[in-house]
C-alpha cells in the first residue's frame, strides 16, 4: 500500500514539475518565420547553406542571412515580397531586419 502512495505522490510531483517547466520554459514562436517560409520557393534544396526553407527563414529572422539571393532558386518574385514583409514587420524592439536582395 505504501508503494502505491509513494508512486502516486511522485507522479503528482513530477507532473507538477513538468507543468511548471512547460509554462516557464515556453518560447513563443516568431510568426514571421512561417510567413517568410511561405514566400520562399519551397524546394528545400539546401543551396542557401541552410537545411531547408524553414531554416533559411529562421536565419532571416535571426539576422544570420546576409542576402536573400543566397537562395539560388529564388527570384525577384520571392525576394521582393520578403523585403516588403520585413519593412512591415519589425523586431519586437522596433528595429528592422537589415538584409540585401
Ligand atoms: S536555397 Fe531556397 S529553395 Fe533551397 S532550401 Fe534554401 S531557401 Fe529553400
Amino acid at each position: 500500500m505504501s508503494a502505491v502512495i509513494t508512486l502516486t505522490v511522485m507522479s503528482l510531483l513530477l507532473g507538477l514539475g513538468l507543468a511548471f517547466a512547460a509554462d516557464y520554459l515556453h518560447v513563443e514562436p516568431d510568426l514571421r518565420v512561417d510567413a517568410i517560409e511561405g514566400m520562399l520557393p519551397g524546394i528545400n534544396c539546401g543551396t542557401c547553406g541552410f537545411p531547408g526553407c524553414h531554416a533559411f527563414a529562421e536565419g532571416i529572422v535571426d539576422g544570420d542571412v546576409e542576402k536573400l539571393s543566397q537562395c539560388k532558386p529564388g527570384k525577384d518574385k520571392h525576394y521582393d515580397p520578403i523585403l516588403a514583409y520585413l519593412t512591415e514587420h519589425p523586431n519586437p524592439d522596433g528595429s528592422f531586419i537589415q538584409i540585401a536582395k
